[in-house]
């Protein structure tokens, strides 16, 4: 990305998010008009309401240079295939093979549209504005109703044969965890043990009303310190980011969740990788995205306007 311009244009963006999607319209975080609607079961109804809302804000502030998307997934990420800008296999009620840049398209014929995961979104929207200036080597996570993870890896966002899905790598089991975990596709993943949906199935109460002492954060940390470990072992990132709803850790509260985090990693990791940062650092290591919830919607902001840059 750092070999690509981004110009301060006036572009649209979307966030498709497994429970709302979240529109913008404006040339950075300072100046969003900022809306949204939710996902529901039928993809074409809400992408209709998206791009009215785009074209009523072009009606309001002048002609949109180009549109960025950011959508949960699993998505076809590669130009030359015949399902590019699909979600792909999706247990999500109507989800399954929808289109989502199609439509986009349809709306605003004239303009590049960009799409990439949700994750990658919100990475680059991180790397602009938040909390990941400057660093081309780093994470950005979400776990929120589900788990996933972007990456940037010198200073390019991580597809591969498909994108990755940080969310459902597997991990060992917590001595005396007997949760069957709520994955769909493989029980205890990752997702399927730390998910919102999987805090809520463990505990019987929403994650955001489990209460501090509950042995559910004692889990949650422990397996997403597992993950944060393996990460760093396979990618070396100079920083992860961690943003969706689970990380305000209901009645835990967010500083305790992030500190029992960095303890765990810090321990997972035993002084093998040699780093500062991984030690007496660790504070700056693993952190809350600076854009909170607005990551994702201003990654597809910058999305837009890098696809502007023909070069
Ligand atoms: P999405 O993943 O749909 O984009 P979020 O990142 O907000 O949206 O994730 C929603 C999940 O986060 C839900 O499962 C919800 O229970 C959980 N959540 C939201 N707020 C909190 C909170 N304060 N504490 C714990 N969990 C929360
Ligand atoms: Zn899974």
């Amino acid at each position: 990305m750092p070999t690509k311009k981004r110009e301060d244009a006036l572009v649209g963006a979307i966030e498709g998010g497994g429970t709302k999607f979240v529109c913008a319209v404006g040339t950075g975080p300072h100046d969003l008009a900022r809306t949204e609607f939710p996902t529901g079961d039928d993809p074409a109804r809400v992408l209709a309401q998206a791009t009215r809302w785009l074209q009523r804000q072009e009606r309001e502030r002048g002609n949109l240079r180009a549109v960025g998307i950011g959508s949960f997934g699993p998505v076809d990420l590669n130009p030359d295939s015949a399902t590019y800008g699909h979600v792909t296999a999706t247990p999500k009620p109507g989800w399954n093979n929808a289109d989502i840049v199609g439509p986009v398209r349809d709306a605003f014929p004239s303009l590049p549209v960009a799409f990439e995961t949700d994750v990658n979104a919100a990475a680059v929207g991180e790397y602009y504005w938040g909390n990941a200036a400057g660093i081309s080597d780093f994470v950005y996570l979400t776990i929120g109703t589900g788990i996933g993870g972007g990456a940037l890896v010198g200073g390019r966002l991580v597809h591969g044969l498909i994108h990755p899905e940080m969310g459902h790598m597997l991990l060992p089991r917590a001595t005396g965890d007997t949760f069957a975990g709520a994955c769909a596709y493989h029980g205890p993943c990752w997702e399927g043990l730390c998910s919102g949906p999987a805090l809520a199935a463990r505990t019987g109460v929403r994650a955001e009303e489990i209460q501090a002492d509950d042995e559910a954060w004692a889990y949650e940390t422990e397996y997403i310190a597992l993950a944060l470990a393996n990460i760093t072992s396979v990618l070396s990132p100079r920083r992860i980011i961690i943003g969706g709803g689970v990380r305000r850790a209901g009645r835990l509260g967010q500083e305790q969740f992030f500190r029992l985090i960095r303890e765990k990693t810090r321990r997972a990791v035993n002084d093998y990788l040699a780093s500062a940062v991984l030690k007496d650092e660790i504070e700056g290591y693993i952190v809350p995205p600076l854009l909170s919830d607005n990551a994702g919607v201003c990654g597809a902001v910058a999305l837009a306007q890098l696809a502007l840059d023909t070069k």
